[in-house]
Order: structure tokens, then C-alpha cells, then sequence
């Protein structure tokens, strides 16, 4: 799947639509999560233009994806998570739901999150 340029991480990236910064570094680009699943959810995506974990991992160079799991642990940090414990997850493609075609992590936290995913499903 090519890149989509007016996806709506990458308006964010530029600047033209608005979000709650969390951080930002060389790599990457955190802010909150406009419909948050948890007390703290927060999605931290690639400054490049990459459309999943899929093209990421094939694709990115090894200084972005080292630089961009750095940020998801600093992020994590900087949220003051890491004690406690959160989760993160990643959506590829329809059978994970990704919704937003532009590779990004989400960290929950804050609360105990309970299983990873619902039983009997
Ligand atoms: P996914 O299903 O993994 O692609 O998740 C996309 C996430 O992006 C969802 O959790 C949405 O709530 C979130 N989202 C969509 N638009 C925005 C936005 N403008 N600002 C912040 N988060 C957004």
C-alpha cells in the first residue's frame, strides 16, 4: 500500500491539524490519543512515512527504528509509566483494525489494564 500524504498523522506531523504533544525527537512524534481507551493512551509514530508495522520493519532505516523505539521507551518514561507498568500495542491491516495509515505505537497506561484481549473472542 503507498504512503497516503493527507492521512491524518501525517496533517499532524506538518503541523495543519492540531494535537496534545507528549513528545518529540529526530525520529518520532508522541501525543494523546483524541479517544483515549485508557487513563493514559498516548501514540507515538515514525516522523517518516511509513503505513504499518509491515512497511516500517521492511522498510525504515536501522537509525529510525532504533531511534523510534528509544522514543516509545521515553515516552513511556517521561509519563512516568515505567514503575507501574503499561502496555503497547501496534495495529497492521484490517485483521488488527489499523485505522490510521501511518505506522504508530500506542502506550496505555495508568490504570490495571486487564487481559490483552477479551476472553472467548
Ligand atoms: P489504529 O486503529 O491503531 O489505527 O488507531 C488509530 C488511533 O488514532 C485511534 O485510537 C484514534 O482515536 C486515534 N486518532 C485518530 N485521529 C486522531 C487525532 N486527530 N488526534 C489524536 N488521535 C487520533
Amino acid at each position: 500500500m503507498a504512503y497516503d500524504d493527507e492521512n491524518v498523522f501525517a496533517k499532524i506531523l506538518r503541523g495543519e491539524i492540531p494535537c496534545a504533544k507528549v513528545y518529540e525527537d529526530d525520529h518520532a512524534f508522541a501525543f494523546n490519543d483524541i479517544n483515549p481507551q485508557a487513563p493514559v493512551h498516548v501514540l507515538v509514530i515514525p516522523k517518516g512515512p511509513y503505513t504499518s508495522m509491515d512497511d516500517f520493519a521492511a522498510n525504515a532505516k536501522d537509525a529510525e527504528i532504533t531511534g523510534f523505539f528509544r522514543a516509545v521507551g521515553a515516552v513511556a518514561k517521561q509519563l512516568k509509566l515505567d514503575k507501574p507498568g503499561y502496555r503497547i500495542l501496534a495495529n497492521h491491516g484490517s485483521d488488527g483494525m489499523q485505522e490510521v495509515p501511518h505506522f504508530h505505537v500506542h502506550i496505555f497506561g495508568g490504570k490495571l489494564l486487564g487481559p490483552m484481549l477479551r476472553r472467548g473472542d
